[in-house]
């Protein structure tokens, strides 16, 4: 049976007479699976060791008849009051020292050995319960892992577990002291037992040390998980076991994560409550699809994809008219194969009783079950013919996990943002329809014709030869301000001029810089004859010496400073090394764009307005383009004669928020 859609379902929260009814108009709907159980810890365990699963398996079996699959979620991000009074140490104490109480979610430390214990517990009856069952084809480990744990916990156990992770990275603790720099404000430590967790102080910690810890939390959680992952992969060998992530969430590293995982998912809210203008645009909701595919360079799963207004105290706007339908294409062109909607029904009660579903409060099918009921219809028979295939792009831009810490830590200028510069980058090429990868660090990189790596403000050995490789071996590689800054301890790099080891490479030197804080910076590209080549730089310069035989493509325009080069380009090897010094405007984004992109010969996929996103997904029987109008008035669009509409499409107009799919026949290779 093949799986493109589904709900989020919580049976529990309704009466048994209305099961049924849920069923029936989930299968009129197109629905293949639900999730169910995430938060269902004290419906299956009500007291200790008494367990009753009957209520679910009569829920699975009920959708079973309507040929509905089951995704079951360990439930444990949502501990029951009866556990958290066995034993308070469980609590999660916060930066203050304070011990945050029951009564939200994740109301737990994750290193605390008596909450792993229950954990086990728990999931290994499940595992057990549920892995003969033919409908429960897998498992959803927890919840959004990183979510509600603000600064994670800085209890006793986890201050151990801290203590132990040093050790082992470190070894000795004069090691420590040393790659830490510890002989700053007297902070030298005789034993790793004296080592603070970041509670907080008069004053800043150390950075190396924040560092240090956000690399622990995150593997913290990552071990968590793979306790669970463990317990299931040995019971129940026959099911899946998949994890929702949080596209650009910063507590745990995804790559790390996803590695224990058949395929990741992730919780799509193009319209989040909580969500900036910038984190809402069509390229910024693009760019967190393709970075859940760089998780495991591979298709992955939305296991929420928004289904109406959502929010808790407050709320987002209302998804308009034809809009569930773009995000849903967006989340299947970038590389979803499956969509599971949350949630099913809106609740009557609880934080998220104004989360809305696809059904209103009162269970009736209205706008957004029609809107969706013609959506599955129109994109099934593209998801099948592309299930599973990847797309495979010419040029990626790097996302590191440290690289984000780090600049969190230290972000130089108040307003800099490591994701928002990325995304930047991203969207510049977003822009010219030019399909973009992100890329782990740790990935191979020369497949790629091109690679943006912005922002590499820690940088050991390993990446920096990485770096040169690629570029020598003929790619096309740009480097940005603050690199080669800082060892991957955190401390600063001495070994020569910024950005440390990379300077031959680049051929440039910087050898002082100006943080800009009361104005940005004006730019001239070329010669800025025509006034759309005087642009700006925002955040910070780097002052550039540039080498013999560099070219420079762009300088500042004001300051003492004025005339020196803001973008470079170097020959080195077979490749060209281009150098950014300062966060570049929309305009100077879209100029170094334009000259990477003829640089590296990249190819764009359409021309298409701005507000109009063109996909190409290559299937096992046929291209297919998805265009996609991310506006709320419609486009003309200019799709090739070769192309023809799938299905009853027609002409060359997209409607506002629409969607339309193009097919031909697959080009043999
Ligand atoms: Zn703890």
């Amino acid at each position: 049976m093949s799986i493109e859609f589904g709900v989020d379902y919580y049976p529990e929260h309704w009466d048994r007479s209305r099961w049924e009814t849920d069923a029936r108009l989930m299968q009129a709907l197109g629905v293949d699976v639900v999730r169910m159980g995430e938060f269902s810890w004290f419906k299956f365990e009500p007291e200790r060791g008494a367990f009753d699963f009957s209520w679910l398996d009569e829920a699975i079996g009920l959708l079973a008849r309507h040929g509905i699959k089951t995704i079951v979620g360990t439930p444990t991000a949502a501990p029951p009051k009866w556990l958290i009074d066995q034993d308070k140490s469980i609590l999660p104490v916060d930066a203050e020292g304070i011990t945050r109480g029951f009564g939200g979610r994740h109301h737990d430390c994750q290193s605390n050995a008596k909450y792993r214990g229950h954990c086990k517990r728990i999931v290994s009856v499940m595992a057990e319960h549920f892995r003969d069952n033919r409908a429960v084809i897998g498992w959803q480990v927890d919840n959004e892992l990183g979510n509600s744990h603000d600064n994670l916990c800085t209890c006793d156990s986890c201050r151990s577990s801290f203590h132990a992770w040093l050790e082992k990275r470190y070894g000795t603790i004069g090691e420590l002291n040393e790659v830490w720099g510890t002989n700053f404000w007297s902070q030298n430590y005789t034993a790793f037992s004296q080592i603070p967790v970041p509670r907080i102080t008069p004053n800043s910690h150390n950075p190396s040390l924040l560092l240090d810890w956000k690399r622990f939390c995150s593997d913290l959680i990552v071990d968590f998980a793979r306790a669970q992952i463990d317990i299931l992969r040995e019971k129940c060998p026959d099911q899946f076991i998949t994890h929702n992530l949080m596209g650009f969430s910063e507590k745990v590293n995804y790559y790390d994560l996803g590695k224990g995982l058949d395929f990741v998912s992730h919780d799509q809210y193009p319209m989040g409550y909580w969500m900036s203008a910038a984190e809402k645009t069509p390229a910024a909701l693009a760019s967190t699809l393709d970075l859940i595919r760089a998780m495991k360079r591979k298709n992955f799963w939305i296991m929420e994809q928004q289904a109406g207004p959502a929010g808790w105290e407050t709320l987002g706007q209302t998804p308009r008219p034809g809009q569930l339908g773009l995000w849903t294409a967006q989340s299947v062109a970038h590389g979803a194969d499956t969509v599971v909607f949350f949630r099913w029904r809106t609740c009557t009660f609880g934080t998220e009783e104004f989360w809305h579903g696809i059904l209103p409060h009162d269970g009736t099918p209205g706008r957004r079950y029609e809107e969706l009921l013609k959506v599955i219809e129109r994109l099934r028979p593209v998801m099948q013919d592309i299930k599973g295939i990847c797309a495979k792009n010419d040029i990626a831009i790097v996302y590191d996990y440290d690289q984000y810490w780090a600049l969190r830590i230290q972000p130089q200028h108040p307003k800099l943002s490591y994701v928002s510069s990325i995304q930047q980058y991203y969207e510049a090429f977003y822009r010219r329809n030019i399909p973009t990868d992100f890329l782990n660090p740790n990935d191979e990189f020369s497949g790629y014709k091109a690679i943006v790596a912005p922002l590499q403000f820690v940088l050991g050995p390993g990446m920096e030869l990485k770096l040169r490789t690629y570029v020598s071996e003929g790619g096309v590689l740009v480097l940005t301000m603050r690199s080669g800054v800082k060892t991957e301890t955190n401390k600063c790099r001495t070994d020569g001029s910024l950005p440390c080891g990379l300077v031959d490479m680049l051929g440039i030197e910087v050898l002082d810089y100006d943080c800009l804080r009361d104005a940005d910076i004006p730019i001239v590209w070329g010669k800025g004859s025509d006034p759309a080549l005087r642009v700006s730089g925002c955040w910070w310069s780097d002052i550039v010496t540039p080498h013999e035989g560099t070219q420079v493509l762009a300088t500042y325009g004001e300051e003492f400073y004025r005339g020196t080069p803001a973008v470079t380009a170097h020959r080195y090897g077979k490749g060209m090394a281009y150098y950014v010094a300062t966060q570049p405007s929309p305009a100077l984004m879209r100029l170094i764009a334009d000259h990477v992109t003829a640089s590296a010969g990249l190819k764009r996929l359409v021309d298409t307005d701005e507000s109009v996103e063109a996909v190409r997904r290559v299937g096992e029987s046929a291209e297919y383009l998805i265009v996609m109008n991310h506006d709320g008035a419609a486009h003309d669009i200019h799709v090739p004669a070769s192309w023809n509409h799938l299905l009853d499409e027609t002409g060359s107009k997209i409607a506002p928020y629409g969607f339309m799919v193009f097919r031909k026949e697959k080009t043999p290779v």
